[in-house]
């Protein structure tokens, strides 16, 4: 009988080549630890992200999505945080260490990591439920990352790209002839686009900033209370997925639904030009929604004028 390949061949099959030195991974994959050593004037950035089948993502989902999504959503913290990315580490717990699964898993992980310029550090393997664990290392200029508590009165706040797509597609996950819009939807829940670009030219613009897992208004909540301050939201301003407009419930999966990944960031009124020319450079549109106020509460106003009570973000406990 054929001998199984030990984990160690297959860390070394499906893993290691994602694991290229470069000045900032001195040593990655192979070794008890991965040595790394940003340049002296950066700041290293980090950020860990757990998924769970059946929690985060639905049983027997494809592992090529689920290596691209799970990678994504890491970076979005990247993203949001103004950090460029160079590395991560993968903690994979899987119920047994299926040659296939690992295949198309590694490789849709590796075209996603060369995309972004991230290299494999490390990880661990363990068997059990299907998990991953994710960490991302990126970096930014001394005192340049972006935190969540910048945020002033007067400032701006924006939005990226568009809101809503990711929770409608929930709606449509087992739809087996989806029409174009639930097409459209179920493209942002499956392969969210991590705003990395942004988020590192957004250094030195914006005050605050976060990505928006949760929902844009728990998400800007986080920023008022680390920012002590409050908000103005108008809501027919809010840069709607094409179509979700059609749908009942269309305001509040943009104002409520998670999952899309954008960036909600704010940002001085003298920095409107500049980033009207930074969208067109990115071409991704950057919304102006509302205002940061005093107060430290968040009002969404609908397009009547009438005040709009989000329902809660997605919550685990
Ligand atoms: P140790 O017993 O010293 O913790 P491991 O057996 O866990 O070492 O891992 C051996 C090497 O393989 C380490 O360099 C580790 O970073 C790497 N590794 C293990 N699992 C993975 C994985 N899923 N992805 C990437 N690298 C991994
Ligand atoms: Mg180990």
């Amino acid at each position: 009988m054929p001998k199984r390949p030990s984990e160690f061949a297959l860390i070394e099959r499906f893993f290691a080549p994602l694991s290229g030195v470069s000045s900032f991974l001195r040593c990655g994959i192979g070794d008890d630890c991965a040595v790394l050593t940003p340049a002296a004037d950066e700041e290293l950035l980090l950020s860990v992200d757990t998924l769970v089948e059946g929690v985060h993502f639905p049983p027997a989902y494809p592992p090529s999505q689920l290596a691209e999504r799970a990678l994504a959503v890491c970076l979005s913290d990247l993203a949001a945080a103004g950090a460029s990315p160079r590395a991560f580490t993968l903690a994979l717990t899987a119920p047994s260490l299926d040659e296939p699964w690992l295949a198309s898993f590694s490789e849709a992980l590796a075209g996603a990591a060369g995309r972004y310029g991230l290299a494999l550090a490390g990880g661990d393997t363990t068997r059990g439920p299907l998990c991953l664990s994710l960490q991302v290392m990126g970096v930014a200029p001394r005192g340049a990352a972006l935190l969540r508590s910048g945020a002033r009165q007067g400032d701006d706040i924006y939005v990226s790209g568009n809101l809503g797509g990711a929770r409608a597609a929930l709606d449509f996950l087992s739809i087996a002839e989806p029409t174009a819009f639930e097409q459209r939807c179920l493209q942002r829940y499956h392969r969210p686009e991590p705003r990395v670009a942004l988020g590192e030219a957004l250094r030195g613009v914006a005050t605050a900033a976060i990505d928006i897992s949760d929902g844009l208004a728990a998400d800007l909540g986080h920023i008022l209370r680390a920012s002590a301050a409050g908000a103005r939201l108008y809501c027919e301003r809010l840069p709607l997925l094409e179509g979700l407009d059609k749908l009942a419930q269309g305001l509040d999966y943009a104002l409520s639904g998670g999952d899309d990944y954008e960036l909600c960031f704010t940002a001085p009124v003298a920095a409107r030009d500049q980033l009207v020319e930074l969208a067109e450079r990115l071409t991704l549109p950057l919304t102006r929604v509302g205002e940061i106020t005093t107060g430290q509460v968040l009002r969404c106003i609908g397009s009547d004028g009438e005040p709009v009570t989000p329902a809660g973000g997605y919550q685990h406990f």
